[in-house]
């Protein structure tokens, strides 16, 4: 009984350094970036109750008794979302840096590489990820979700998928000796039936969405069209829609050529990852039914010129990329901020240098921040929850010297950061 004692007092103890204080705190700014309405308000205070918002006072004034942080020489927004990460990785641009990870670290080593890689995020001012996806890690970031909002370990709201999803034959570990069964980066899925019994058990074991590789084998037909191997049949397709969407879960499609979003879009996925070539066809359909765009051009930076040493179709697939997004732009797509961050090193590259390659395919710096705040908290289905200074909305805010409508990539350079209320750093 003492030691169960004790250990519920270490717990509640843990808990409180990384929880929202008692009372009211006043965040005085000095220029403050409110994303629904894409309006700037100057010597704004953000009055936080608990771990949410209570109001935006525009008249300067201050709640009796509240504590008082003053950041009048910093812009302030709301915390930001990473729409597309990968926790449980740490940078795979060869198939030996995957390889590495998948059969040299123990599933508890990666976990613990992971509360390394969700602090990062933090720091840098992502108070969500959508993680999509453990490679290999099984359902270790249910355990890592559960673990930071308890306050056992400082990071990110986590929306996570467990294995995610391909057929026989599509996703790494692959290439190794007949005799010998390698583990996957995946949970394998053939057939319909076997679709809807995965998706079951993997909402089971606590995911949120549903994440599914959608093509593979990127290559050039003989007319220098871009073309894939689809992964699903559109019968397998539509029952995993199906089922995640029966189970009111949402479910993403990793697909980077028009033959895997022609199957993706016909099921009625609810976002496409990379979306490396986009047709006409394709951000036509997306627009009208407001499939998320999930871009992640930094892992594209990051990938191409190391993948495209052994096979050009990376260069291209890059160079692609540039104009599907600008196409999807025109279109009207709905483009929600996503890195594919775990792709790239967590401790070598910030992802938020998304912003300035968004901007500089042609969004204006509030679209690109519109994308990490309201266009990702609507993929999310959290509108006006998260990425919002709305009454109620989560009390994640982020500050930075500079102004990130003149120049995006300060965000970069976030150096405040409250989580729920917390203070983070
Ligand atoms: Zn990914």
């Amino acid at each position: 009984m003492r030691a169960v004692a004790f250990l519920f007092l270490a717990i509640a103890t843990t808990n409180l350094s990384l929880a929202a204080p008692p009372g009211k705190t006043a965040v005085k700014c000095g220029r403050l970036l409110d994303p629904d309405k894409q309006a700037v308000l100057q010597n704004a205070v953000v009055v936080i109750d608990g771990d949410s918002i209570a109001e935006v006072r525009t008249d300067g004034s201050v709640p009796d008794g509240a504590t008082v942080i003053d950041l009048s020489k910093k812009s302030v927004l709301p915390g930001l979302i990473d729409a597309h990460t990968h926790v449980l990785l740490q940078g795979d641009a060869t198939s030996e840096d995957y390889e590495a990870q998948i059969l040299k670290e123990s599933v508890a080593y990666r976990a613990l590489r992971a509360t390394a890689a969700v602090r990062i995020a933090l720091h840098h001012g992502f108070t969500t990820l959508r993680d999509l996806g453990t490679e290999g890690a099984g359902y270790a970031d249910v355990d890592l979700k559960h673990a930071i909002d308890r306050g056992i370990v400082e990071g990110p709201r986590l929306f996570v998928v467990t294995k995610a999803i391909a057929p026989t034959g599509a996703y790494p570990v692959l290439g190794f000796a007949w005799e010998l069964e390698m583990p996957k980066g995946v949970e394998t899925v053939d057939g319909a039936d076997m679709a809807r019994r995965v998706v079951r058990d993997q909402v089971a074991h606590g995911a949120d969405w549903i994440k599914i590789y959608a093509d593979r084998s990127y290559y050039k037909d003989a007319s220098g069209h871009f073309a894939s191997i689809p992964n699903f049949t559109l019968d397998e397709m539509r029952a995993l829609v199906d089922e995640s969407h029966r189970l009111r879960r949402r479910i993403a499609a990793h697909s980077m050529t028009p033959s895997g979003h022609a199957i993706a879009l016909a099921a009625g996925v609810d976002s496409i990852e990379h979306g490396d070539v986009l047709s006409d066809d394709n951000v036509r359909l997306m627009a009208e039914h407001g499939v998320f765009l999930c871009p992640t051009l930094t892992v594209g930076a990051f990938v191409a010129p190391v993948r495209s040493k052994t096979n050009a179709i990376w260069k291209d697939l890059e160079m692609a990329s540039g104009e599907s997004f600008k196409r999807a732009l025109a279109a009207g797509v709905p483009i929600a901020f996503g890195t594919d961050a775990g792709g790239f090193d967590w401790d070598k590259v910030n992802q938020a240098e998304e912003f300035r390659r968004m901007v500089a395919l042609g969004m204006t710096p509030w679209q690109a921040i519109r994308s990490a705040t309201v266009v990702a908290a609507k993929l999310l289905e959290r509108e006006g929850k998260l990425g919002s200074l709305a009454p109620g909305a989560a009390a994640d805010l982020v500050a930075t010297s500079g102004d990130p409508l003149a120049d995006v990539s300060v965000l970069e350079h976030v150096d405040w950061v409250m989580k729920a209320g917390a203070l983070v750093r």
